[in-house]
């Protein structure tokens, strides 16, 4: 359906839930409630995605293991705790669209960022530069910076910024290639968000990585808005590593355990790593050896046993992942975010202002919103009628319409707020 089929009616809103085939799967979260017993409408599952009402029962078992077989539930038990990882392994590789040597579950996404710029951040003095998109998450910066000053580089002239034109929010794809193609021989890594935080952009990840290898470049994403949100193909695209967190969409709680993608081309890499028992070659890891010898794939990188209470946590929402499928999430999710546009668009006005690209192809399920004028009281006065999206400063609203759990009730209601809530 397209734009042109949209209606403004709340009946229309209806409707379309009535012919969601992925309606139900709301029923299998947990969304807060007002005191009056009336749900939120909550828009945020870019920040913190909603609870699986299955994840009780998930953890619980692991407690359950825990308290009757202790050490022993490493071995024994319905999901015995050395391969627990394993049980995430093909839902994640599937939400990626890797191998399942290509991927694992591991620590929290910048500790895995560091990780992965340890193996993959080789710098010479020809080729010293990491480029990032301007605008990049903050804790991306800290990170990067904090690599480049470990290897003695100067941010100042080893930190290049991939920076819209004069007055755009959104990066083109030529000005991303264009100044690979300039500044490559001297970038060292290419490091980019799949999906920018702020403005909702999701970059064409497959151009970037062509462009970065072609100039002898490493490649790397981060996945943090872009796992579970937008399709991935990253075995077939070819970047050399990726990292992404799970309490955004991916819904495996506060502070989950992060996703990691290495490449098959270094599967069995001898780059240097920092290592640790749990990525040693699981079939001698209680030989305790002296010497390291990695697991061949992305579980090489593990460094410690992980919390088999964060895994279990991940694998409830994992396998509504799967049971609902990657592709039919994306569909739902082009049009529900395309219906919160429509409607916006519908009541357009000088206070506020679209920033997240109007191609669908270009973005995920969120869209940032500019207020220039008191937006923080507009995004007050609408949490506290309990609807819920995310302020970041010091202009942009973030609205994210959540296929799996999000109705089109949820974005009329958004909109219908929203619009008598402006100054
Ligand atoms: C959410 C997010 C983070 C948060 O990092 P943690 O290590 O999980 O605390 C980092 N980078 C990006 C791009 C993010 O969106």
């Amino acid at each position: 359906m397209s734009a042109l089929e949209f209606n403004t009616s709340k009946e229309f809103a209806h409707e379309l839930d009535a012919r969601d085939p992925l309606a139900s799967y709301r029923q299998r979260f947990l969304i807060p409630k007002d005191s009056s017993g009336k749900e939120w409408t909550y828009l945020c599952g870019h920040s913190l995605g909603l609870q699986p009402k299955a994840t009780c029962q998930y953890v619980n078992e692991e407690l359950e293991d825990w308290a009757r077989y202790a050490v022993e539930a490493h071995f024994r038990g319905r999901h015995p705790w050395m391969p627990y990882h394993h049980f995430l392994t093909e839902q994640l590789a599937g939400i990626v669209g890797a191998s399942n040597e290509e991927v694992v579950a591991m620590n929290s996404l910048t500790v895995n960022l560091h990780l992965m710029m340890v193996s993959f951040y080789r710098p010479t003095r020809q080729r010293h530069k990491i480029l990032i998109e301007r605008g990049a998450f903050p804790s991306d910066q800290y990170a990067i910076k904090s690599q480049l000053r470990f290897h003695g580089f100067d941010p100042a002239t080893s930190l290049l910024e991939a920076t819209p034109r004069a007055g755009g929010s959104c990066l083109r794809q030529e000005e991303i290639e264009n100044l690979i193609e300039r500044e490559g021989d001297s970038i060292a890594l290419v490091l980019f968000g799949g999906v920018n935080y702020a403005t909702g952009q999701a970059f064409d990840l497959q151009r970037i990585t062509r462009a970065g290898h072609n100039k002898g470049c490493i490649v790397g994403f981060d996945l943090a808005h872009a796992a579970g949100n937008v399709s991935l193909r990253l075995h077939d695209w070819g970047p050399d590593f990726a990292v992404w967190c799970t309490y955004k969409y991916l819904n495996g709680g506060p502070g989950s355990i992060a996703g990691c993608f290495v490449h098959e081309r270094h599967r069995t890499s001898d780059l240097p790593r920092f290592a640790g028992w749990w990525g040693h070659n699981d079939q001698v890891r209680f030989k305790m050896g002296p010497n390291f010898e990695p697991t061949p794939g992305a579980e090489g990188w593990q460094i410690s046993n992980p919390s088999i209470l964060a895994l279990a946590a991940l694998r409830a929402s994992l396998d509504i992942f799967h049971e609902a499928g990657m592709d039919r999430l994306r569909e739902k999710s082009v049009q529900l975010t395309s219906y919160l546009e429509f409607l916006l668009q519908e009541r357009r006005s000088n206070k506020f202002f679209q920033i997240t690209p109007t191609d669908p192809e270009r973005r995920g399920a969120q869209i940032s919103i500019r207020i220039p004028k008191n937006g923080k009281t507009v995004c007050d006065a609408l949490a506290k009628g309990g609807i819920i999206a995310d302020w970041r400063e010091p202009d942009i609203f973030r609205v994210a319409p959540v296929p799996l759990y999000n109705s089109y009730a949820d974005v009329f209601r958004f909109v219908q707020s929203f619009a008598s809530s402006l100054p």
